[in-house]
Order: structure tokens, then sequence, then C-alpha cells
């Protein structure tokens, strides 16, 4: 497992989500991404938010009680969408191993954010901000896949490309 801290590791941005000061990644995941990353444009950058996080360390408990507080401020705010509580509030594999990952774009120098309310970004909101950077979404994506990773199906956690490296 390689540990990575906030900045950049061969040419991949590292920018460990928040409370979190470092992206916990399997090593043949992490090659997999710099696979990736070799088949983007320059001005396209991977950046990594986050890998493998253990269920009992301190940011295990944190992410425990920010999904308590999340799931009930979720239905309260989108009622028909409790479907996708687990999808969205899962854990979604972070505390099984480091195959799992959240990425996010990095376009000339400035990270794409198209949840700008977090899981919170009603669905609407997503599409408008993703439809100016559709391009570049689709070829993150694409490269994503033609090296094994998995996207997850969910829109939410689409955006904040949630993906499985499945080899
Ligand atoms: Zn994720």
């Amino acid at each position: 497992m390689l540990e990575l801290v906030k900045g950049e590791s061969q040419g991949i941005r590292v920018g460990p989500r928040w409370p979190s000061s470092k992206v916990l990644i399997e090593q043949n995941t992490f090659n997999k991404m710099v696979e990736t990353q070799s088949m983007l444009p320059p001005s396209v950058r991977l950046l990594i938010v986050r890998g493998y996080e253990s269920k009992s360390s301190n940011l295990g408990v944190f992410r425990l009680l920010s999904r308590w507080f999340g799931v009930r401020l979720f239905c309260t705010l989108y009622p028909k969408r409790k479907n996708e509580v687990t999808d969205i509030f899962g854990s979604n594999g972070h505390d099984v191993d480091g195959t799992h990952v959240d990425v996010s774009v990095v376009l000339n120098g400035k990270r794409l954010r198209f949840l700008p309310f977090g899981v919170f970004t009603s669905l609407t909101r997503q599409e408008a901000v993703a439809a100016q950077h559709l391009v570049v979404i689709n070829k993150v994506k694409d490269a994503l896949r033609q090296c094994g990773f998995e996207i997850h199906q969910n829109q939410t956690e689409s955006m904040q490309i949630h993906c499985d490296y499945k080899g």
C-alpha cells in the first residue's frame, strides 16, 4: 500500500479529502492511475482525493458520523432519492482495500467541481456544471475504463469520480 501526501506524485496530483492528510492506495492501482494520466492531454490532470480508509481509524469514525448526519440531511432534501442512500453514503469499498479511489479532474490548473455542495448538490445542478465540461469528463472516464477501472453507476458518485480498479 502506498501512502500519498498532498502534492504531486509521478504526474498525478494528490489532494486528500478533508479531514484526511493522506491517501492510501494499492501500488498497482496507483500504477494504473499513472497509466490513465499518460493517456490524457497535458491540460488534463488527475487528482486523487480518497483511497483506503480503515474503519477503526479516527478518520473512519469521522466518516461514520458524517454519514449518519449526511443520510438524514439527504433524505430531508431529497425524499424521493432514498434509494440512492446506500450508493452515496455507503463506504463503496473504501474501508476494504486500496483499489477504491475517488478522483477529481484538474483542467488547465483549475480543479473542476461538479459537486459544489458535495453529495447534496441537486442532480439538475450537477448536470448543468457537467455539461460545460462533458468532453473532458468523458475523456477521463474513457481513459480510466481502458486502464481497468470501473466507474460507479450512481450519478452523484460518478461525478466525484468513484472508481474501482478491477484489473
Ligand atoms: Zn468513493
